[in-house]
């Protein structure tokens, strides 16, 4: 038997021994039954850095949560003390995009059965054009599904408006959740119109404008409107202009999840909350030690974290 404390085997998944120390003083293991050799950073977001890991995360906050470019962020941490190059910050977040699959894995946010859905104008790429020197601007659409407290369900990068898109965002919703939601208010755009269909008969579409209208729901009635996306879409929109657009549509995707991650993660004291569980002071060194507990935990179930609402 191999001591319950060190990391699972990345390959296979099987406990390990410890293997010395590397040159540069990281405990090293072996796996007994495949014979994969590991350092103890071995999948976690900080594999192979050279950075300290929380020069890293913090880069990485600052980057994906905030309206700022990779260059405004390299000077903050210059304010600092701290040295990372934007090139360096613009290729971290990706970084932490399976780790945080593992934590809203577990730590599942419970989203609401009301959704709201809309797309975001992306820049993204630009075609050669007779009119204009630089080329004609082509875009993505960054489709996201919100609930009704405005957490993020799930979003898609989607390289044109058209039904399919739709679909696989409102699918992706759908799994992150678990369920199919009583509503989905979405604008007049076309793309909803049989892009909803997906998520089965008992949803029901609603397109909905700036006022709000009543409809019956359960007991009571909601009131439902687009408000609430277009408020999401002024935060995300500064991002997106700070980024000007995304390069290349599947990396942009990554990126986005993990924006999403980080949307939910430090609203409504749910961080503070989960650091809780795991008995981790909320503090910068904390959240780095998070990303490697959540490597050794145990996807298989779920643990509420979220406080009880009434009604
Ligand atoms: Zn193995």
């Amino acid at each position: 038997m191999s001591p319950k404390s060190n990391p699972k085997c990345p390959a296979c998944g099987a406990g390990s021994w410890k293997n010395g120390v590397s040159r540069t003083g990281r405990q090293r293991y072996v796996c007994p039954s495949c014979g994969k050799k590991f350092d103890e950073r071995a999948g976690t977001p900080y594999h192979w850095l050279h950075k300290p890991e929380r020069d890293v995360l913090m880069a990485t906050v600052l980057y994906v949560k905030y309206p700022l470019s990779s260059y405004q962020v390299e000077e903050i941490l210059e304010l600092f003390g701290i040295e990372a190059s934007a090139r360096q910050i613009e290729r971290w977040p990706k970084r932490f995009g399976p780790a945080a699959r593992r934590i809203l894995g577990r730590y599942k946010v419970r989203f609401s059965k009301v959704w709201h859905v809309d797309e975001k104008f992306t820049p993204h790429d630009r075609a050669p054009s007779e009119k204009y020197k630089r080329g004609r601007r082509k875009w993505a659409y960054q489709i996201t599904v919100l609930d009704s407290r405005s957490n993020v369900v799930a979003s898609y990068l989607a390289p044109e408006r058209s039904t399919e898109a739709a679909r696989e965002a409102l699918r992706r919703a759908r799994d992150a959740a678990g369920f199919s939601p009583d509503f989905v208010v979405s604008d007049d755009c076309f793309i909803y119109d049989r892009g909803v269909n997906v998520l089965g008969r008992r949803t029901r579409h609603v397109r909905a404008h700036f006022e709000g209208k009543l409809y019956p729901h359960g007991k009571g009635a909601v009131l439902l409107s687009n408000n609430r996306i277009e408020r999401y879409h002024s935060t995300l929109a500064p991002k997106v202009r700070s980024m000007r657009g995304v390069k290349n549509l599947e990396l942009g995707d990554q990126f986005f999840q993990v924006y999403n991650f980080m949307h939910n993660l430090f609203r409504k004291g749910r961080l503070k909350r989960i650091l809780g569980r795991l008995s981790i002071m909320p503090s910068w060194e904390g959240l780095t030690r998070l990303f490697y507990l959540v490597r050794d935990l145990s996807p298989g179930f779920a643990v509420r974290t979220e406080r009880r609402r009434d009604g």
